[in-house]
């Protein structure tokens, strides 16, 4: 689970520099919860912490995506979206509003053949699935 003070103690624990900026980072992405980009947090902070650059908010995703805290996702062209669910999932976003939801899918209901990966090691995967919402259906 993530928590503020749960990246706090990991960051300690690390011996990585924590500023109250980054604590705050921490703090909209426990709150915000779900999918976020770092355009997003940092429109979220500006007002609190007029110094933060949105260099900041990326340096500080990226050490939580090396810490294995956060999951970096690739849902569509324009903008990478930050996950704090680093379980295993998937995602439907919506053609038009852009929402994102979690999937969770069987293993067994993917039907690729092993074999396929045989001359690989480490395998993981993440699966987009896109389409138009019910709100953007009406
Ligand atoms: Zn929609
Ligand atoms: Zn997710």
């Amino acid at each position: 689970m993530f928590t503020a003070n749960e990246m706090i103690k990991t960051f300690k624990d690390n011996t990585l520099k924590l500023t109250p900026q980054r604590v705050a980072i921490f703090r909209v992405l426990e709150k915000k919860a779900g999918h976020i980009t770092a355009e997003k947090i940092y429109g979220n902070l500006t007002k609190d912490y007029p110094n933060i650059s949105l260099n900041t908010v990326y340096t500080t995703l990226k050490m939580l995506v090396e810490l294995n805290k956060i999951k970096e996702l690739y849902l569509n062209k324009h903008r990478v979206y930050y996950d704090i669910n680093v379980n295993l999932h998937h995602h439907i976003i919506c053609k038009v509003c852009n929402k994102i939801e979690d999937i969770y899918i069987n293993e067994r209901d993917i039907n690729i053949n092993p074999s396929f990966f045989d001359s690989y090691k480490d395998l993981s995967y993440q699966i987009n699935f896109y389409a138009i919402c019910k709100n953007c259906s009406k």
